[in-house]
This record gives structure tokens, C-alpha cells and sequence, in this order.
């Protein structure tokens, strides 16, 4: 039996620099590999012309570049794409690519399914079955600037990545730093640190960790100012309070002053978008360096939530904004192909319950 081959994608600089002085080659070699990989789209070994014929001959017996299979892309009238992955074990997850004007937005998912089980969303109702390895992570962002180049995008059509699609990536902390770490690597896609934003629905000591390891910027799934309310909408609330996820997040804007937490905000008609409750709002978040995103709602089938109105949700902004808030209201992307917020679904086989969901729900 051959050995087990290792796969490469996912691995950080320095992983990559370990492995290739672990097959005796120099750390050089491993910055070239990487060139090779994200910025030239490269993952034939034997197309990697700088590395010499016998490293290339070892990777080849020992290493591998795989990635999931494109089981399906679906574009919106909108020019928002969808790509539904297969991976390795049968399990499917979403990817979204959004063009605007003067930016392209992917949006990646981090686990199959959800255990977070908000009462609002799609990936919720699938259940969750694992954490994405780092490799299925990077292989969205691989896969979709390969199709999107064939597609006839430039080269530079992803300017910013959100780690919003399916999962709570701070429950999948492990892989998905090596993969913000690509990210940012002048030698990957060398985005910079304001271009890529991970979304968590509240999970405080990973917060704090972010900030201390691998600060980006941060997005928190609010969606209500009062702890009895979102105990019902993010369950996860009853672990991690509203007041805890606040200082969490003052602690990490305070690590750099530019650094400002975005709240987002679902618009769910007569549930949390009275006036009263945007007032409660802005008065929570005073003196936080914060701005907030309205979402309308996007439905979800078997979900009995409507959107607020678009007066109600104008309404609601503007008393956010009279109180001094920068407030904007995120436009729907996606929704004819089902790729909007909180309704990426997948295919998540092996359904199993989560120790967190256990904590959160005892
Ligand atoms: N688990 C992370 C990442 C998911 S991000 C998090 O909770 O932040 C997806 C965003 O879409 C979250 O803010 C989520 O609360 C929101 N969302 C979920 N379902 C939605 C729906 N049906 N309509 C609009 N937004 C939704």
C-alpha cells in the first residue's frame, strides 16, 4: 500500500516551509510552491518548472493538491454566482462569488451544516455534520477565481473574501487561521487584513484569540438587543450573553484604532424591528467603534419568518443613525438562486450533534 499522500492546500507559509525541509528541499522552494499554486493557479508538479525534476518527482509520490469536485454553479440575474461543492466524502457545502462596481466579495463557508441552530436559517435546518478541513476552505477560493477566470473575469476579481458562507467559523478556529493566513500572504492572494471579514455568531473566548493571533476584520450576528429575545433567535447566546459578546468585541476594536466591529442585524417582521428595539439597539452599542448592517430577511422554505417591510427597515435605520450609528442596510444578492444571507444549504450527510449545540441547548 502507498502511504497516505499529504495534501498541501491549507498549508500556511511556514507549514509549507516546514514540509519542504521535512523532504530535504530549502524553505525557498516552499515560497515558490506557493506562487505557483495561488498567484499562477498551478497544480500540476510537474509544470512548477523552478523546483528541480527531483523534488518535483518526490511530490508527486508524496504529496497532493485535492481538491473538492464542482458539482454545480448557478448564476443570478444579478451576476451573483453559486457554486455547490462535493467533497472528498460525499458532503456537499456552497460558495458565493458577489460582483459590485468596485469590488468582488466570495463568501466561504467553514464547517458542513451548523450546530449553532439560529432560528432563522437554512444551514441551520441541515444540521451540522464536521469541520471543513483548511484544504476545502482555500480550495473555495481556488476554485472560484479558476472559474471565474474562465469565465472571463481578470485575474484580480476576488478583492475581498467573507468567511460567512455555511458554519461558525470561530467553532473551526484550528483550520481557518492557516487559511486567513493564505489569505493574506503577499505570496497567496495578498489581500490585506480590512479585505477579509469573518462573521461569528458569539463565540467569546475565540474572539479574544482572533484578536491577539490574526486580527481581520469582525463581523457579530446580533440580530437583538435584549439577551431574552436572542436566547430564541441565536441560541448560542444563552453560552455567551450579549454583554460578554460586547466586551469581547471593545477588546478586540481597542487593539487598533482604525478597527471597527460590524453588527449585523436580520429584519424579521414584528420579532425585533420595532422603533423601540432600534433604540435599545443604538443605546447598547454607543461608545463601541461599531457600525451595523440591516439584513432583510431572505426566506427560507419551512422557515415561518417574514423580512420587515422596506419603510419598516428605513425606519429602523434612521433612528440608528439619529443616535449616531453608521447604519446600512445590506442589499439582497443572490436570492433567485438561493445565495443570499442565511440560505446556503448544501448537502450535509452524517448529520450529528455537536458538543457545543449539546452546551448551548442543556
Ligand atoms: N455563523 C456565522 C457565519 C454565518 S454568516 C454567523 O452567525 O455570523 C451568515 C449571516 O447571515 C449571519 O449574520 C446570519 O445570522 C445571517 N442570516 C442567517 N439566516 C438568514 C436569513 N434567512 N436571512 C438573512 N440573513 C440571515
Amino acid at each position: 500500500m502507498p502511504l497516505e499522500r499529504t495534501n498541501l492546500l491549507g498549508m500556511d507559509r511556514e507549514a509549507m516551509q516546514r514540509y519542504f525541509v521535512s523532504l530535504g528541499a530549502r524553505e525557498f522552494h516552499a515560497r515558490q510552491f506557493l506562487q505557483w499554486v495561488y498567484q499562477r493557479g498551478i497544480t500540476e508538479f510537474a509544470q512548477m518548472t523552478n523546483l528541480s525534476k527531483a523534488l518535483r518527482a518526490r511530490l508527486l509520490s508524496e504529496a497532493t493538491l485535492e481538491m473538492p469536485r464542482v458539482a454545480s454553479e448557478q448564476l443570478s440575474s444579478d451576476g451573483t454566482r453559486k457554486w455547490l461543492l462535493q467533497l472528498a466524502d460525499g458532503n456537499h457545502i456552497e460558495t458565493v462569488f458577489i460582483p459590485e462596481d468596485d469590488r468582488g466579495t466570495l463568501c466561504v463557508s467553514s464547517q458542513v451544516g451548523c450546530a449553532l441552530n439560529c432560528s432563522f436559517c437554512a444551514t441551520a435546518r441541515q444540521g451540522y455534520s464536521r469541520n471543513l478541513e483548511a484544504s476545502e476552505i482555500i480550495s473555495q477560493v481556488w476554485l472560484a477565481q479558476y472559474l471565474l477566470h474562465d469565465s472571463g473575469y481578470t485575474e484580480r476579481a476576488i478583492t475581498n473574501i467573507v468567511l460567512m458562507g455555511m458554519g461558525e467559523p470561530l467553532l473551526n478556529y484550528e483550520a481557518v487561521v492557516p487559511v486567513i493566513n493564505l489569505m493574506l500572504d503577499d505570496l497567496s492572494y495578498g489581500l490585506s487584513r480590512r479585505r477579509i471579514t469573518l462573521s461569528t455568531a458569539g463565540v467569546v473566548p475565540a474572539i479574544d484569540r482572533l484578536a491577539k493571533e490574526c486580527p481581520i476584520s469582525l463581523a457579530v450576528s446580533l440580530h437583538a438587543a435584549r439577551d431574552a429575545l436572542r436566547d430564541q433567535l441565536v441560541p448560542l447566546n444563552r453560552k455567551y450573553p450579549i454583554k460578554q459578546l460586547l466586551s469581547a468585541c471593545r477588546r478586540y476594536a481597542v487593539k487598533d484604532s482604525r478597527r471597527q466591529v460590524t453588527f449585523e442585524y436580520v429584519m424579521l417582521a414584528g420579532v425585533n424591528d420595532s422603533i423601540a428595539e432600534a433604540k435599545e439597539l443604538g443605546q447598547l452599542l454607543s461608545g463601541l467603534p461599531a457600525k451595523v448592517n440591516l439584513i432583510p430577511f431572505n426566506p427560507v422554505p419551512g422557515i415561518g419568518y417574514r423580512s420587515s417591510s422596506t419603510e419598516v427597515i428605513d425606519r429602523f435605520r434612521d433612528q440608528l443613525l439619529t443616535q449616531g450609528l453608521m447604519t446600512i442596510t445590506r442589499r439582497t444578492r443572490g436570492g433567485d438562486i438561493a445565495a443570499a444571507c442565511g440560505q446556503l444549504a448544501g448537502v450535509v450527510k452524517q448529520r450529528r450533534r455537536h458538543k457545543t449545540q449539546l452546551a448551548v441547548n442543556a
